[in-house]
């Protein structure tokens, strides 16, 4: 038996509330370098409300200094392996040290982030109603005129979540450039596992919460990212290659030095995870520019741009370092309309700006 009578009028607060129709979204990881840029872009609609959860790790608050205090911000010092209980729309779910001197320090919280961080999450997102079916059953309520309409977040049907997964799940790839089908070779019990098979797990989690819970979700698969905010000494090549040559010191190529990567600089990334989360894709897309340099490149053109005047060394690599990486983004571009617009060597010279602000080091006359 359907009701004729029509909704009740919702109370002066609650319409209020239901016309600016807010999104509040949680970005976790959003005090480091990628979600700081995120959280910048998220900022700049005065529709949204954003929330930081981040343990300060690698992050800091530094990145956020500008949007500290603003009615719109709220930043909470949290650790995404404890539950947390808040309200929100959509999460972004970044947290986890991305640098491998990071997320090799302490290899078991790694894990746990990437597992029970993710896992907590996801929880978060089914317990807030990120279901993919749930606009078409909250209106059906509201035809009913029987449910809190205001339930803002029911009623957008935008409810989801996404992961900042990575190229790490390709390991050291047997195909090239990597597209998403290709399931990856990855080594379970190297030094490098903690990062590449707890995004893999958290893949899976993922997945897992869609078909069992019919949550919303989107996965990002993550390249190579540079640019400002970097954490200056992380090792990282980008931020290692820009510092050095900034500081006069010899760019340590990692041998054999004909390895390569695929950078792309963190607008491109921002606009890239913000397309995936408003389309309707769940993903794994991969987002990244599909240049592909060797690390001895690399080096030529920071010294080209930046010291010419600065020696290339070569020096011992790391464990499982993948050979060669480069993704295909046939899918982005199909399915969310997106590519990388900025060059690498325009964007070495705008994060070339930002450290020698921090560092302190004006360019030589
Ligand atoms: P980042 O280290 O600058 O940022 C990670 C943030 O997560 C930091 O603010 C850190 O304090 C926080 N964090 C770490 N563990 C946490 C925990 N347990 N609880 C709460 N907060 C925690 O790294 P980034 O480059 O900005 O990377 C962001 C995301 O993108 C990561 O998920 C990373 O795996 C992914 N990603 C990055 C790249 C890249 O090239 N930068 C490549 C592939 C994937
Ligand atoms: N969780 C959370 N915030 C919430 C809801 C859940 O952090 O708002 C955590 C919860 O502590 C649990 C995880 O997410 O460890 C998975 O939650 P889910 O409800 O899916 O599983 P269950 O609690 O039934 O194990
Ligand atoms: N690398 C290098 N010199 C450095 C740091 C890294 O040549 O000072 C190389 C490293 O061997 C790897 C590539 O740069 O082949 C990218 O390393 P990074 O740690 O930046 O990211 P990854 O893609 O390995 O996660």
């Amino acid at each position: 038996h359907v009701s004729t009578k029509p909704p009740p009028e919702p109370s002066p607060l609650r319409k209020a509330k239901f016309f600016q129709a807010n999104m509040r979204i949680l970005v976790t990881g959003g005090a480091g370098f990628i979600g700081s840029h995120l959280v910048d872009k998220l900022m700049e609609n005065e529709k949204n409300e954003v929330i930081v959860a981040d343990n300060y790790f690698t992050g800091s608050k530094d990145n956020l200094k500008k949007w500290i205090g603003h009615p719109r911000f709220e930043l909470i010092r949290h650790d995404v392996t404890e539950p947390l209980l808040i309200e929100v729309d959509q999460i972004y779910h970044l947290a986890c040290p991305a640098s491998p001197i990071f997320y090799k320090y302490n290899p078991v919280k790694t894990i746990k982030t990437n597992v029970i961080g993710t896992l907590n999450m996801l929880g978060l997102a089914k317990r807030t109603g990120a279901r993919s079916e749930s606009s078409s059953l909250c209106t059906y309520y509201l035809v009913l005129g029987n449910v809190d309409p205001l339930s803002h977040h029911l009623f957008l049907g935008q409810n989801r979540i996404l992961l900042t997964s990575t190229s790490e799940v390709y390991g050291d790839p047997l195909v090239h450039p990597q597209d998403e089908t290709y399931w990856g070779n990855v080594n379970p019990i190297g030094v490098r596992s903690c990062y590449d098979e707890g995004k893999r797990v958290a893949e899976t989690l993922m997945f897992d919460y869609h078909r069992q819970h019919g949550i919303e979700i989107r996965i990002a698969r993550i390249f190579n990212t540079y640019g400002p905010r970097m954490n200056i000494d992380d090792g990282r090549v980008v931020s290692n290659f820009i510092a050095q040559a900034i500081r006069d010191e010899p760019l340590t190529v990692q041998l054999p030095g004909t390895q390569t990567r695929s950078f792309c600089y963190v607008s491109d990334m921002v606009n890239g995870l913000m397309r995936l989360m408003d389309g309707e894709n769940t993903g794994p897309i991969n987002i990244g520019n599909p240049g592909e340099f060797t690390m001895l490149e690399l080096a030529e053109n920071v010294k080209e741009l930046i010291n010419p005047e600065v020696k290339i060394i070569t020096v011992e690599n790391t464990p499982d370092d993948p050979r060669q990486r480069k993704p295909d983004i046939t899918k982005a571009k199909e399915l969310l309309g997106w590519e990388p617009k900025v060059k690498l060597r325009d964007g070495l010279p705008l994060m070339e700006e930002d450290f020698r602000d921090r560092l302190g080091i004006s360019r030589k006359k």
